[in-house]
């Protein structure tokens, strides 16, 4: 079958390698989408990261080459041995994070910190392929209302889902959102999903701004045009936001989301910041905000898939930018998304069955 598969920082290749089988309490999945990630950007640009390259992981014992791919859905077409819960023809998901379960943090519930956490398509292979083989315990089924479009952004959706829960937020609260990629788009609906009363999005790309407006947001508003400060007062009784999900990633972006949280408020960074930067911190002091932060998933996939089985979030057609077969999903999908028109774009999904 046809592959994608990491070998380190900038060198990725398609190959033809052979068919996965499942072993014990494994399924084999024949792979309908995939969507790239930023992490799968990020493995490429300033790789290896999650990809062990030097040494086998110690969870999985494999290194690159590893087939790309974790956000992604599918057919089961073979089980291995002890699989009850699965039959051949259920349409699923997987959660690609494999925890120990045996760690302090695996036992506490909080898998995503496990100390030798792996994942399919970073430790494992994963579903930049024809096919993929997952645990049974990282299946989740699909409702028959879940496309398998939609079903490749349960995985992203759990990543805002967990946000939310990680922000504690109110039902009813005002929420703010920086940024309107695909992780703030989704970020919007899950806050919605849950209970706010208004989600606020700051973008300034044009199209971002229309797509933001079309999945629910209440208000879009322009960081470069005015104050956002001012106008968000204006938006909420002068109190500003409750809760503010900073999904953008620079520091300016956390500077936004400090002037638009209010009092008491709480910042929860959900974007990647990989550079150091000065933060005013007597601003949260004297107002007694938080800041938290919110990386990954643990059990949040029944909720992600719940919300796009109800319609309470929305992805399939609108925030799919570009569709990809297999062999091109280097080309016109990763690299893409490191070239000027990154930005034009939302998600990019991949699927060998093109
Ligand atoms: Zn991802
Ligand atoms: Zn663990």
């Amino acid at each position: 079958m046809k592959a994608l598969r990491f070998y380190g920082g900038k060198d990725i290749r398609l190959e033809d390698i052979p068919e996965p089988a499942p072993g014990p309490k494994q399924v084999k999945i024949k792979v309908k989408w995939c969507g790239i990630c930023g992490s799968d950007v990020h493995e490429y640009l300033a790789g290896p990261i999650l990809i062990p390259v030097k040494r086998p992981h110690p969870l999985t014992g494999r290194q690159a080459p590893i087939t790309g791919g974790h956000e992604f859905s599918g057919e089961i077409v073979a089980m291995g041995d002890n699989v009850a819960q699965f039959k051949v023809g259920d349409r699923v998901t997987v959660r690609p994070t494999m925890p120990c379960y045996q760690c302090y943090y695996c036992k506490k519930g909080q898998h995503i910190q496990c100390e030798m956490l792996g994942s399919i398509g970073g430790a494992a292979d994963g579903a930049f392929a024809d096919y993929v083989v997952a645990p049974v315990d990282n299946v989740y089924k699909l409702p028959d209302s879940v496309s398998y479009e939609a079903g490749s952004f349960v995985e992203p959706l759990a990543c805002c889902v967990h946000a939310v829960k990680r922000g504690r937020m109110e039902p009813g609260a005002a929420v703010a959102v920086i940024g309107a990629g695909p992780i703030g788009l989704l970020t919007m609906q899950s806050a919605l999903a849950c209970g706010a009363s208004d989600v606020f999005i700051f973008e300034f790309l044009p199209e971002r701004m229309r797509l933001a407006k079309e999945l629910g947001a209440t208000e879009v508003i322009n960081p470069k045009e005015g104050n956002p400060g001012k106008i968000i007062a204006s938006l909420t009784s002068g109190r500003r936001a409750d809760m503010v999900f900073e999904c953008a990633g620079p520091g300016e972006a956390l500077l936004l989301a400090d002037t638009v949280c209010g009092r008491g408020g709480t910042i929860v960074e959900v974007g990647l910041m990989t550079e150091p930067f000065k933060f005013p911190f007597s601003n949260l002091f004297l107002r007694e905000k938080s800041i938290i932060t919110s990386q990954g998933y643990v059990d949040e996939f029944p909720a992600a898939i719940a919300f796009l089985g109800n319609g309470k979030v929305k992805c399939d057609p609108m925030m799919i930018s570009s569709k990809v077969k297999v062999e091109d999903a280097l080309e016109k999908g990763i690299k893409e998304l490191t070239s000027e028109r990154k930005l034009q774009h939302c998600k990019i999904l991949v699927s060998p069955e093109l």
